[in-house]
């Protein structure tokens, strides 16, 4: 969602509800490009990070750089700058309001979120246990039937001959697993508990929490 402030970056369907919310304010965003391979959506941005898109639709980016670059330039017009802590702010997932970075939960509305070491522990115990925490349920299912299936090849060819080999395999599958899952965690907010009497805020957010969170329709 481009705005005649910031570019947002929402899950509105429900069904991903728990994953990252980001706000960039549009004098943070040097170039929209394209990722080299897949053709993404890429917003270069001015702390040096980057901002990827891998769900957009590729044959709405034409749309997205022409609503992008009418914003930027009534954006330019107006020699807004908003101060910021980081060029891609985070959102809490629960309330919308700006998370500040390294910090996991949300002054806010009280809300939690998992942090990176939390997921990857989980993970390197059982790769399906960090999924099972912050993807959406039938995402992490398949997982989970995917590592029982390929653990099961690697007990089936190795395990019988070499046991060690077929535990080192393991290892390194689970240790793999901790690391991604580790990274994507440290990309972004996946809220893990939000207190029961706040958990409306996001159907009913009227920016009155927060006069500096930005509401779904500014
Ligand atoms: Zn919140």
């Amino acid at each position: 969602m481009i705005t005649n402030l910031r570019l947002l970056c929402l899950h509105l369907t429900g069904k991903d509800y728990g994953c990252p919310y980001w706000m960039v304010y549009l004098s943070q965003i040097e170039a929209l490009k394209k990722t080299v391979i897949l053709e993404n959506p890429k917003f270069c941005l001015k702390d040096g990070t980057k901002l990827c898109l891998p769900d957009f639709p590729k044959q709405e980016f034409q749309t997205l750089q022409e609503v992008f670059e009418e914003a930027s330039q009534r954006f330019q017009e107006e020699e807004l700058d908003p101060p910021v802590s980081q060029s891609k702010e985070h959102l809490c997932g629960n309330c919308l309001a700006i998370v500040a970075n390294q910090t996991s939960h949300c002054e806010a509305c009280g809300a939690t979120f998992w942090t990176p070491f939390e997921i990857g522990i989980r993970s390197l115990i059982l790769p399906a246990w960090g999924s099972f925490s912050i993807r959406p349920f039938s995402f992490a299912l398949v997982e989970q039937v995917s590592y029982v299936v390929f653990g099961l090849g690697i007990l089936l060819l190795e395990g019988k001959d070499n046991l060690v080999i077929a535990a080192v395999m393991f290892v390194l599958l689970n240790a793999m697993a901790a690391v991604g899952y580790y990274k994507l965690t440290a990309k972004g907010l996946y809220l893990k508990e939000v207190p029961a009497e706040r958990q409306a805020v996001n159907d009913q957010f009227d920016g009155s929490l927060n006069p500096d969170a930005p509401t779904r329709f500014s």
